[in-house]
């Protein structure tokens, strides 16, 4: 039995790389219990997203208020929320149930090229989400949208940008640098008080990167009650996801890009 519960807020992705599907896995990989509230449903494969049907606000809001007000929840990982609405329900939950370890990616747009939150939302997510965030994850294109600036393409831009994320109000950024070129990928961990952390590893070439983000995200949340710091389990949570990477190719889920190995 698992001494801690811990909660995806997500879209579903029936083709189980990412979004809810995928967190659970990472729940069970890291001995926690999964549960989940549903913010979206989509039809989609390793191939893109064909479609999006969102649930609507006041039902997030059921099921987060009949969860809740049942269950102790040790982390809380949000993802996918579609729409405004959406987004401002899950930041009240937040406060309602004082919601522990909250790690909030700041799912825009899939790999694919679709979009997964509504342009319309993004100050949703910038005004109630990231200040109720104990830890962001974004990648360098959602931290471009989020800051209102260019794509950073060097690591002394990414230090300012993470900076400037901080800003933002949350309480750590974890700012992940993969989309720039070269052999490593670094990643920065900064929370404005202690010396900013450099996650450095070799880039994994494999085209199975589908749903690392999501992945990478719900494995801190399930980290962060069973180490000491969000470093700790920050650190972890990507040793484990380069692992997984190195055996992405193990799965055959379709003839697209494929998801990263369980
Ligand atoms: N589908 C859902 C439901 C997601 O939450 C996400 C990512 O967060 C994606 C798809 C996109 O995954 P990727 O961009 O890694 O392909």
């Amino acid at each position: 039995m698992s001494a801690y519960n811990v909660v995806s807020i997500a879209g579903s992705d029936p083709s189980g790389g990412a979004g809810i599907q995928a967190d659970l896995k990472s729940f069970s990989a890291h001995g926690v219990f999964g549960m989940s509230v549903v913010t979206a449903l989509t039809a989609q494969s390793t191939r893109g997203v064909t479609g999006v049907h969102g649930v609507p606000a006041s039902f997030v809001t059921d099921q987060m208020d009949t969860l809740f007000q049942d269950a102790t929840v040790h982390a809380v990982k949000v993802g996918m929320l579609s729409t405004a609405e959406v987004t401002e329900a899950v930041a009240a939950a937040i406060d309602r149930y004082r919601l522990p370890n909250v790690v909030v990616d700041p799912v825009m747009v899939a790999k694919s090229g679709d979009r997964l939150l509504e342009s319309s939302a993004m100050e949703a997510l910038r005004r109630d989400l990231l200040p109720r965030a104990d830890l962001i994850t974004p990648n360098l294109p959602e931290a471009a949208d989020l800051l209102g600036e260019d794509e950073a393409t060097d690591l002394a831009t990414m230090y300012s940008q993470a900076e400037r994320l901080l800003k933002l109000g949350p309480r750590r950024v974890l700012l992940k640098g993969g989309h720039l070129p070269g052999e490593e990928c670094v990643d920065l961990l900064v929370d404005g008080a202690s010396d900013p952390l450099e996650l450095r590893a070799d880039r994994v070439p494999t085209r199975n990167t589908h749903g690392t983000g999501c992945t990478l995200s719900s494995s801190i949340a399930a980290l962060l009650p069973q180490r000491p710091d969000m470093a700790a389990a920050v650190t972890d949570a990507k040793t484990w996801l380069t692992r997984a990477l190195l055996h992405a190719e193990e799965i055959d889920a379709g003839g697209g890009q494929g998801p990263v190995h369980h």
